[in-house]
C-alpha cells in the first residue's frame, strides 16, 4: 500500500470517534486530499486540519467534511449543490456519496474553480460541475437540489439558495457573522425552514 493510502486510512480510522456513518468514512478513505492541497502541504494532507489553498481561503478540516457529510445524509443520486468549491476536495467526497454527474459547485473566486476543475479531472471526478459565480444565486438550471451546503460562512441561507432547494430538501451552512454556527434545516412543503443548530464552528466568509 503506498503511504499516501495508508495514511488516508489512518485519518479515516481516526474520525471514527466523531462520525458514525460508514459510507462517510469510505469516502475520506478514497479521496485523495494530497492531490487537491498545494504542493507544498502534501505532507500536512492527512493531518486533521484545514489548511490553506491560495486566494485567502482554506481547505476545510477533514472531520468538518466528513460531520457535514453526515449531517447532509446523502444518498446515491441525490443531487447536490455545493457553494464554494475552493480546492475541490469537499465536492469530490460529496461524488463518493452521490456520483460526481450529480454535484453542482459554485466558487467565487475563477483561479480557484479553473483549478478546481483540472484537480476534479485528474482524480477521477471529472463529472462533478464546477462553475465561477456568486454562489449566493446558486444555478438555478439544475434546480431542484435534494441537498445544498455552503462551505463559507452566509449571514443567513440565501433566499435563491433555499428557491432551489426540494420541499423536503436539506440546506446546511454555516451561518453567522461574528460567532458561526453550524445549521441544518429542513425545507418544509410550505417553504419554511426547520432548523437545527450543530454547534460553534469557523470558516471564511461568504464574498
Ligand atoms: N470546500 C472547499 C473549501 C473552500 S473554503 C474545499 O474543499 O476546498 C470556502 C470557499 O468559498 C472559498 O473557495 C471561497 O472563495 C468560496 N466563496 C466565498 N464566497 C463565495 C460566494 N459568494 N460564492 C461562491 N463561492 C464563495
Amino acid at each position: 500500500m503506498a503511504d499516501w493510502d495508508r495514511q488516508r486510512s489512518r485519518l479515516a480510522d481516526r474520525l471514527r470517534s466523531r462520525v458514525s456513518d460508514e459510507t462517510v468514512l469510505a469516502a475520506i478513505a478514497s479521496v485523495p486530499r494530497h492531490r487537491f492541497v498545494p504542493t507544498d502541504r502534501r505532507h500536512d494532507a492527512y493531518t486533521d486540519r484545514p489548511l490553506p489553498i491560495g486566494s485567502g481561503q482554506t481547505i476545510s478540516a477533514p472531520h468538518m467534511v466528513a460531520i457535514m457529510a453526515e449531517l447532509l445524509d446523502l444518498s446515491p443520486g441525490d443531487q447536490v449543490l455545493e457553494i464554494g468549491t475552493g480546492c475541490g476536495y469537499h465536492a469530490a467526497v460529496t461524488a463518493e456519496l452521490v456520483g460526481p454527474e450529480n454535484v453542482y459547485s459554485v466558487e467565487y473566486h475563477a483561479s480557484l474553480a479553473d483549478e478546481a476543475c483540472d484537480t476534479l479531472e485528474v482524480t477521477g471526478y471529472g463529472d462533478v460541475s464546477v462553475r465561477a459565480g456568486d454562489g449566493k444565486q446558486g444555478w438555478s438550471e439544475h434546480a431542484p437540489y435534494d441537498r445544498t451546503y455552503l462551505t463559507c460562512a452566509a449571514p443567513e441561507f440565501p433566499g435563491p439558495l433555499v428557491d432551489q432547494t426540494r420541499d423536503g430538501g436539506v440546506l446546511l451552512a454555516p451561518l453567522g457573522d461574528g460567532q458561526q454556527r453550524l445549521i441544518r434545516a429542513e425545507k418544509q412543503a410550505d417553504g419554511t425552514l426547520n432548523r437545527a443548530d450543530h454547534g460553534g464552528v469557523r470558516f471564511v466568509p461568504l464574498q
